[in-house]
């Protein structure tokens, strides 16, 4: 890259939006992030979501190195085991969830919001909150003109769309790339943990994730997410030297109100439920999953009535349908944007980190005359269409309401094969071992990685 640095604009402050500004900024390239939440602690980002190696590897190349020692000091206690139980809150199979064995693999466990404010630390001159994206326009000279709700615009040489599922890049972009509905309704709430609640969770689920698989397709994930610090922000005894200093000088915990919590979420295929789910809030929707769970353990349903109703709220889960490889052009997508996917495998936001550590790889490349921008974001573009509609149908496979589990006579049989599937590998070793590590397979742990270990080169 010769004289005045390559500008990126980049849509949306999400995961991947800001993984991808941290790589670039560090990279040397003059970048912009416009948001439509009004200021950086808006919107509902307080539930859990699981950082595998994927994740991990790609905010170790993108974020600066102590940043990144933050974001690990950030972290809720790790997950130790993935417990199947019935809705009788009886435990079908219980795989250990592998333990990190160096700082890049491994399962963390993050609060959204948590995340959002690690990513948002150092990035008060490049992220521009209130500025919903409305079109874009090609400039004569081959620029891209950003355009927003307010009036104002911003022209770089790349547009990235980081601007989630229902991305305005893309519709204008690719308007034959669809997103659907995968048929599935989520409803999720957290509750404080205390003496109380945490005594409702089954022994193995107070330290890892419970996956409760009832009738008629209804399941429930139940995390247990525990931080370093207390209620008053100030970090817990017991919290190594590092951790504690690291987390005393993160300015990101004035901002992020999260505290230890126990984080449910019942899902059914959508006709399982009131055709006007998706307008109802807090204690109804709460009203409605105790409803739809009349035989499950009580100890589960006291979990559910115990939600804060100022946090429970529905999700329709989406998902994108995969498109055929497009002309490459200065303007391109990462992450929910291009290839939404179903919760199944629990690895949307990781896929988007992945994007986002391939992106400013081949972009860096560019800079270093080793790449012309075309087939950066050619590469970029061919990588990440196979990858991420890979894990895009492989999690509607896992999470879609056209799945065996949620038909209505099928759908018995289904949930007593799979029963039966755990009961068995739970007694034979090598069957429980193999699923171990699948899920660790799905989630990057033994990947040839796209980008090669260490930072981005030239950073
Ligand atoms: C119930 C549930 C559980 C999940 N659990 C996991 C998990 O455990 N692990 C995992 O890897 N993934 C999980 N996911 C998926 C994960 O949440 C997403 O894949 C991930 O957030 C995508 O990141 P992103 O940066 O592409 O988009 P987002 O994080 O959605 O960010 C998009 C950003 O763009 C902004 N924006 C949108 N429109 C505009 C506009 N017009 N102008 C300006 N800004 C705009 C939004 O406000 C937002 O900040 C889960 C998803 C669900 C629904």
């Amino acid at each position: 890259m010769t004289g005045t640095p390559l500008r990126v604009i980049v849509i949306g402050a999400g995961t991947g939006g800001m993984a991808l500004a941290h790589g670039l900024r560090r990279a040397g390239f003059d970048v912009a992030v416009h948001e439509r939440d009004r200021t950086r602690s808006a919107g509902l980002h307080g539930y859990r979501v699981g950082i595998g190696p994927d994740g991990s590897r790609a905010l170790k190349r993108l974020l600066p190195p102590e940043l990144y020692e933050t974001f690990k000091a950030t972290c809720a206690r790790p997950p130790r085991h993935f417990v199947m139980l019935t809705e009788r809150l009886r435990s079908s199979i219980e795989l250990p969830v592998r333990p990190a064995v160096d700082e890049e693999s491994g399962e963390r466990s993050v609060s959204r919001m948590t995340l959002r404010q690690v990513l948002f630390t150092g990035m008060e001159d490049v992220v521009h909150f209130d500025r919903t994206f409305t079109h874009y326009e090609k400039l004569p000279d081959g620029r891209v003109t950003a355009h927003f709700e307010d009036g104002s615009q911003d022209t770089g040489d790349l547009l990235v769309a980081a601007d989630g599922v229902g991305s305005r890049v893309r519709r204008q972009y690719l308007p034959h790339a669809r997103v659907e509905d995968a048929r599935i309704v989520s409803i999720a709430a957290k509750l404080p943990i205390t003496p109380e609640s945490r005594a409702l969770l089954p022994e193995h689920v107070r330290e890892g994730i419970g996956l409760v698989l009832g009738p008629k397709g209804g399941t429930c994930i139940l995390h247990t997410m525990e931080f370093p610090w207390d209620r008053e922000g100030r970090v817990k005894d017991g919290i190594g030297g590092n951790d504690a200093d690291l987390v005393e000088q993160w300015p990101g915990l004035l901002f992020d109100n999260t505290r230890d919590y126990i984080n449910w979420g019942f899902w059914a295929s959508t006709d399982k439920f009131p055709p006007d789910v998706m307008k109802r809030s807090g204690q109804e929707l709460i009203d409605l999953v105790l409803e739809m769970t009349p035989g499950w353990h009580p100890d589960l349903r006291e979990l559910f009535r115990l939600g804060d109703p100022s946090t429970c709220f529905p999700i329709n889960i989406r998902t994108s349908v995969p498109v055929p490889q497009w002309p490459t052009t200065n303007i391109t997508l990462l992450g929910d944007a291009i290839h939404t996917m179903t919760p199944g495998q629990g690895v949307g936001a990781n896929t988007a980190l992945r994007d986002a550590a391939l992106l400013t790889r081949n972009l860096t490349a560019f800079r270093d005359g080793r790449l012309g921008l075309h087939d950066a974001i050619r590469d970029y573009e061919t990588k990440m269409i196979r990858y991420g509609f890979e894990a895009v149908l492989a999690s509607k496979k896992q999470t879609g309401g056209d799945q065996p589990i949620h038909k209505p006579y099928v759908g018995r049989l289904a949930l007593a094969g799979l029963r039966s599937y755990f009961f068995v590998a739970s007694r034979v070793p090598s069957m429980k071992q193999r699923m171990a590590d699948a899920m660790h397979t799905y989630r990057g742990g033994d990947r040839d990685d796209d980008v090669p270990p260490g930072p981005i080169p030239g950073q």
